[in-house]
């Protein structure tokens, strides 16, 4: 029997595409929500409506460009430049970013009868930024249920996965050509496999190397 309602927090990307599927599998009724704060590339909104639309799941888009006007970043603004210097967190951050995301996504849950939120944060891949890590998302949990008086769950299906282990995730949900063909994580906007040279690709890269190598090697081995 299927768990009840799920609500996505979904931008598109490979994560969040891998959790669109799990929650596909658990939940009888699944809804994506799609954050829009002034992202480089609307691109990137554009394929987060595709894939939802391909599935046939609810789409809801907020306006949430007021991230901008509190912290200008490099996700939204092209004169900066995407980088991570040794140490310190990359250019990309957003304080509380996760904290708001995930508060906005509560109330639209409640408001549709939603009791799942799932999120594919992911503390393993830590890129520094606190509002990712474990000990946030429940503690934050704790809080919602707290503030609105409520019984969600917040589901982190990536938390402890690595990039391989994702892209094994996506295979084992049968999502495997879906995710690398459809999505972007690209920070210059290329879809599926993107330009290869910015932090995103690389790392999206490097995991789909290492989880096909364990393939090809399993293959063989059997
Ligand atoms: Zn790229």
């Amino acid at each position: 029997m299927k768990l009840e309602k799920a609500v996505v927090v979904f931008s598109g990307g490979q994560d969040s595409t891998t959790c669109l599927f799990w929650a596909m599998s658990r939940f009888s009724e699944v809804e994506a929500i799609t954050f829009d704060y002034g992202q480089r590339h609307k691109l990137e909104l554009d394929c987060a409506a595709e894939i939802a639309g391909t599935l046939g799941i609810k789409h809801h888009i907020l306006d949430m460009s007021l991230l901008n006007q509190l912290a200008p970043n490099a996700l939204t603004r092209d004169d900066i430049a995407i980088e991570q210097k040794e140490g310190e967190l990359p250019t990309t951050f957003v304080d509380g970013r996760n904290l708001l995301f995930l508060t906005f996504a509560a109330v639209l849950a409640k408001g549709i009868g939603a009791k799942h939120i799932v999120t594919g944060v992911c503390e393993t891949d830590f890129s520094g930024y606190p509002d990712c890590r474990d000990v946030f998302i429940k503690s934050l949990n704790v809080t919602l249920n707290l503030s609105m008086d409520y019984g969600f769950v917040i589901d982190t299906p990536l938390m402890w996965l690595n990039k391989a282990e994702t892209w094994e995730l996506a295979d084992e949900l049968g999502a495997f050509d879906f995710v690398r063909e459809r999505t972007l994580t690209c920070y210059n906007g290329m879809l599926a496999d993107g330009c290869g040279e910015c932090p995103a690709c690389k790392l999206r890269r490097k995991g789909l190397a290492d989880y096909l190598a364990i393939r090809g090697s399993r293959e063989a081995g059997r």
